[in-house]
């Protein structure tokens, strides 16, 4: 008793109504109360008009006993919402302390401007030890936001948070939304792996369109060490512009030229260059007049062979190859503006 009386005497002194600093106000002209039967007293317009919620209950209250009570939170926490109710803020500290209990009060007495701050604020202030309190906070108080980034945070940090006391406690309670956790990783990791698979591809796609035009270049125009027969090859041109790429093509036709076990498949190196030549012709539209060797050979293969068993997969190669050039050179387009007006005559 003794204890009760020097904490309530303590709390008097330290108390400051949620309005100080409101400058001129009326008399406050209704009570709070909170769950451990501490009083606030406050004005009944300003916080009907920052909660329908608390308006009707305002509404219904008798003229001789104005007071409404605001229980399940700690004393402080309704405080803080009240003087929200007034300043429409609230500072770091206060929210690092009662974030939770703050939004939880701003969605059971609707004051969405305070629960606007409130997502915001519960989600810079994520972390192992909070986020599955937080994420079945979101839930129940319809935060869709929220609740998407507490996913994405369990997502990325499973094994902290698998071994934290809130998620045993989850995994005893509530094991429909450990469930619904755990699928939604599941999709996202396979959604992962399907991007990074793609991306993976789409290199390769770009990597093989950059060599069909080394392949191009080089037998038409030349570069500084292989070019097409009839050139002189003191003409030989100077480094190009994708001459990474080039000098491996460069590389491979020499070895093509010279290689003793070109004929019989033997050689890695010269059924890769079969390959490009192949991929080439696949792509070519003017074979007649093209002078990429073996072009017009492939072409005559590949009607006489017809649609042979590998054919769907060689011609989705193409079809990739085909879409990366057009993608490359869009973006080339795009990087160069003076080339569009050439592009559409
Ligand atoms: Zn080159
Ligand atoms: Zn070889
Ligand atoms: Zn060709």
């Amino acid at each position: 008793m003794q204890l009760k009386k020097k904490l309530s005497a303590r709390m008097r002194l330290k108390y400051v109504p949620p309005y100080a600093g409101a400058g001129e106000m009326p008399q406050p002209d209704m009570r709070v109360f909170t769950s451990a039967g501490q009083r606030i007293w406050a004005h009944s317009k300003i916080l009907a008009s920052a909660s329908p919620v608390l308006e009707s209950m305002i509404e219904k209250l008798q003229s001789t006993e104005r007071k409404i009570t605001i229980s399940g939170v700690p004393f402080d926490a309704v405080h803080i919402f009240l003087q929200f109710m007034y300043f429409a803020k609230c500072s770091h500290e206060q929210m690092e302390k009662y974030g939770m209990h703050l939004f939880a009060l701003s969605h059971v007495y609707s004051v969405p401007q305070l629960k606007q701050v409130c997502t915001r604020g519960l989600a810079k202030r994520l972390n192992v030890e909070n986020v599955v309190d937080v994420l079945q906070l979101a839930r129940l108080c319809d935060a869709p936001d929220l609740y998407l980034k507490c996913m994405r945070f369990l997502t990325n940090n499973y094994k902290a948070v698998e071994e934290t006391e809130a998620w045993k406690f989850l995994q005893d309670h509530d094991p429909h939304l450990e469930l619904q956790i755990l699928q939604y990783i599941d999709e996202t990791e396979l959604r992962r792996k399907r991007t990074r698979r793609h991306r993976r591809e789409q290199s390769l796609y770009m990597q093989l369109s950059e060599a069909m035009d080394c392949l191009e270049h080089l037998c038409s125009e030349g570069c500084t060490s292989v070019g097409p027969c009839d050139m002189d090859p003191n003409k030989h041109k100077g480094p190009c512009s994708k001459f990474s790429t080039c000098q491996g093509i460069q590389l491979l036709i020499k070895h093509f030229g010279a290689c003793k076990k070109r004929g019989d498949g033997g050689c890695s190196r010269c059924t890769r260059m079969l390959q490009l030549f192949k991929l080439h012709s696949s792509i070519c539209d003017e074979p007649d007049e093209c002078t990429v060797p073996l072009c017009r050979q492939f072409k005559l293969k590949a009607q006489q062979d017809g649609r042979g068993n590998n054919d769907a997969r060689w011609r989705l190669l193409v079809k990739k190859v085909v879409s990366a050039r057009t993608i490359s050179s869009l973006s080339r387009i795009a990087l160069n503006p003076r080339r569009v007006r050439r592009f559409s005559l």
